[in-house]
């Protein structure tokens, strides 16, 4: 099978041309650098079948950063039968800038010149069969988003001769170097000595390791061949090749300006990002859409199903008059919901009755109790807690999906790179730290764009404190939870605060790490903006189906095994006797429980809440397999401590008001410090030690020995937070200590920086 490598420059489309070709679904998004590693697939056209590598995106093949490392190493060594240079017609001068260099390998080139829907909107006109002639390499325009001109491109890809003599457009002045430096790489039998021998002109650092490269370098003489080389590339392109675009009106381009006043302006940016994320917040979470039902209960207006007579109030649960009430309640109840609460009431309106129904099916079956109450509380009230998280989940993803492929979010890394500048990071670190809010693993790869070592530690460090999806619904249920149980706040109001406290202890510890253990300079951030695009709807729904994909596949494998053994083990007594839910405090799990419970003291949720605290540690513990776990683990619980047993709602706020009614009950915590605690035990599971897969991820991306330090680092900034949050929130005044310290800590390091330095 022949082997095609995809090249061109970050953002040119060669993702989205891999995805159309080889039918993966790999990450697209409107930002450079998305791709960090190569990725295979296979193009199937009838009987031909060819391997297809996406490497990741550069500039230029002298390796400065990792990606430029992958891409070149893999051409070089392994010989793919032929290379397809991607370019973006929309940026033609910038990308041939790479395509020179590719033209000096011995290997076939084919350019697929992408993004030409783009052009022909704006009006451009390109001669193809012009730049053809001036590159010497067949030239295919294609739209990879649209999908058009690929059979052609692969076509004449696969009717390439393979046997390619590399060329170059250096000439002149550089003929005699070049030729003695072409000479040296045959003699040592290099395959592409045209190549070696420019990247060698160029001071190329790996070149000069080559052993008798270095002296020819010096037989020139003090040269700057590098810059001069820069420039014959950039005006051959302009002279030559740029030529065979001819201006149309130019509408595009004005129009990505125009937006950019806007939202890059000096001042208003970030308030609008502010802004921006907080509407995204409000349509996922918010139970009082556009505030429409007042703010508050005091200008609350809107009367609700029970006082409509719609409904009536029984053991503290609803009941509808009827289904269709039932399905109205998905909409409006008291207020009208947020769109991603609606499709979450959508859902869990299904969910219940299947559970419920379930568990009615075994009982008329004449099924022993402990197998209904295996099957409805723990394993269906496990997963379905879970699962009746993803409407939100989807929307909210939906929205950052959006953000990124309009070229949104790569404005907002620029503008932030003046302020991150300031604690140490570059705005380069952003893309990662926006990715934590999917999943922390993508995210602490992508970190490789990141070209100095120290900032990647630092970054993936406090990637987990962007909270991802399966800590989604520690946030919604909890904030739900205490909504319904204290009747304060606003869920969406909660949930962004939390997410703000995520960003805000991110930007505190990088500060601290980049002042003590980490120090160093903060490499230059260089990017182009991306042009503003609408978004792909394929690309969008992809992106959703991978996520979805992803969490049911997690629900019904590490969940449901998860939720089986808590509740085998919630069920069993140290000498293997199944206790019903009223014996549950003998249990196995809540004496291990009960042993952990005071080391959670400090935080709000160890001792203070009595015999029923231990869930809360259990829940910690659970969550360090899956962060989906921790509301898996609380509801299957407290489905048994409040006896909902068999009440058929399992959305996870509801059990949690449950179990916060008994612990009130139980242990007479005043309100106030129960709510703290409750935000501090989310503040603690957002800024933990991640899951599993997150922490197999960060062990292997980081140098050797950082691991066990940043578990560490891990276990002492989520319980700093944690009691910050849960003292501040308790005692007002506690603020000022924490402030002390603060300022304690800062001065002893800017004492000690000042120390070394003399
Ligand atoms: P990569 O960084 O080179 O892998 O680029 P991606 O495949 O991630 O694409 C970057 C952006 O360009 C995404 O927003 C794509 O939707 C968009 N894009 C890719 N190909 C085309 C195309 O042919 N036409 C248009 N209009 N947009 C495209
Ligand atoms: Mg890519």
């Amino acid at each position: 099978m022949k082997t095609f490598a995809l090249i061109g420059n970050p953002n040119c489309g060669k993702t989205t041309l891999f995805n159309a070709l080889t039918g993966s679904t790999a990450h697209v998004g409107n930002w450079p650098g998305v791709t960090v590693d190569k990725r295979e697939g296979v193009y199937k056209d009838g009987g031909k079948k060819i391997k297809i590598v996406d490497l990741p995106g550069i500039y230029s093949l002298s390796p400065y950063t990792p990606e430029e490392l992958i891409a070149r190493n893999f051409i070089l060594s392994d010989e793919p039968d032929a290379i397809v240079n991607i370019v973006d017609a929309t940026n033609l001068e910038r990308n041939l800038y790479l395509t020179t260099q590719i033209l000096e390998i011995d290997i076939p080139v084919i350019i697929a010149l992408n993004m030409m829907d783009e052009v022909e909107k704006s009006g451009d006109k390109i001669n193809l069969s012009k730049l053809e002639k001036q590159l010497g390499v067949p030239v295919v325009a294609i739209s990879a988003l649209k999908g058009s001109g690929l059979k052609q491109l692969m076509d004449r890809a696969d009717s390439m001769q393979n046997k390619r003599v590399g060329t170059t457009i250096l000439k002149g002045s550089m003929d005699e170097h070049l030729d003695k430096a072409v000479d040296f790489y045959r003699r040592e039998n290099n395959s592409s000595p045209l190549f070696h021998a420019v990247k060698l002109l160029e001071n190329d650092e790996i070149e000069l390791k080559k052993s008798g490269a270095a002296e020819i370098v010096e037989s020139f003489g003090n040269v700057d061949l590098e810059a001069a080389i820069a420039d014959a590339r950039y005006s051959y392109i302009s002279e030559n090749l740029a030529v065979a675009k001819s201006k149309g009106n130019g509408q595009t381009l004005t129009k990505s300006d125009k937006i950019d006043k806007v939202l890059t302006h000096r001042i208003w940016a970030i308030p609008i990002f502010l802004l921006v994320l907080f509407a995204i917040f409000h349509l996922t979470f918010s139970e009082n859409l556009l505030f429409l039902n007042g703010f508050g209960d005091s200008t609350a207006w809107m009367p609700s199903l029970v006082e409509c007579g719609l409904a009536v109030e029984e053991d503290g649960e609803t009941v509808y008059n009827n289904f269709g009430v039932e399905i109205l309640a998905v909409f409006y109840d008291g207020t009208v919901y947020s769109p991603g609460v609606m499709l979450t009431n959508f859902l869990n309106l299904f969910l219940d009755h299947i559970s419920s129904g379930v568990v009615t099916l075994m009982q008329n079956a004449g099924a022993a109790e402990w197998t209904v109450g295996l099957v409805g509380d723990g394993i269906l009230g496990g997963i379905f807690a879970v699962l009746g998280f993803l409407p939100q989940i989807l929307v909210l993803f939906l929205f950052f999906s959006i953000l990124e492929d309009t070229g949104y979010m790569a404005r907002i890394a620029f503008v932030l790179d003046r302020i991150f500048r300031r604690f140490g990071l570059s705005g380069r670190a952003f893309m990662p730290m926006i990715m934590g809010f999917g999943c922390s693993v993508p995210a602490t790869v992508n970190t490789r764009t990141l070209a100095d070592d120290k900032e990647r530690t630092a970054t993936i460090r406090v990637i987990p404190f962007f909270s991802c999806g399966a800590k989604l619904p520690i946030l919604t249920a909890v904030a739900g939870g205490i909504v319904a149980a204290f009747g304060v706040g606003n869920a969406d109001v909660i949930t962004f605060g939390m997410y703000i406290l995520g960003i805000a202890a991110a930007i505190v510890c990088v500060l601290l790490m980049r002042n003590t253990s980490l120090k160093g300079d903060t490499p230059p951030f260089i990017m182009e903006l991306p042009t503003y695009r609408m978004p792909g709807f394929k690309n969008l729904m992809l992106h959703l189906w991978d996520k979805t994909k992803h969490f049911i596949k997690k629900a019904f494998t590490i969940i449901f095994a998860s939720t089986v053994i808590i509740w085998l083990l919630s069920h069993l007594s140290w000498n293997w006797n199944y206790l019903s839910d009223e014996e549950m405090q003998n249990s196995i799990l809540a004496s291990l429980g009960m042993l952990l419970q005071p080391l959670f003291t400090p935080l709000g949720f160890g001792s203070q809440l009595g015999e029923f605290g231990w869930v809360f540690a259990v829940a910690v513990i659970t969550g360090l397999v899956a962060k989906e776990n921790v509301i898996a683990t609380f509801t299957t619980l407290a489905i048994c401590i409040s006896a909902y047993a068999g009440s058929g709602t399992q959305d996870g706020v509801q059990e949690l008001v449950g179990l916060i009614d008994v612990i009130t009950q139980s242990s007479q915590v005043p309100q106030q410090q129960f709510i703290a605690a409750l935000i501090a035990f989310i503040a603690f599971n957002m800024t933990t030690i991640p899951c599993f897969a997150a922490c197999a991820t960060a062990k292997s991306e980081l140098q050797k020995g950082k691991f066990k330090w940043t578990l560490l680092f891990w276990l002492v900034a989520s319980y700093v937070v944690g009691a910050a949050v849960y003292t501040v929130g308790s005692w007002w005044w506690t603020v000022f200590i924490w402030l002390a310290a603060v300022v304690a800590v800062s001065v002893v390091i800017v004492l000690k920086n000042k120390e070394k330095k003399k």
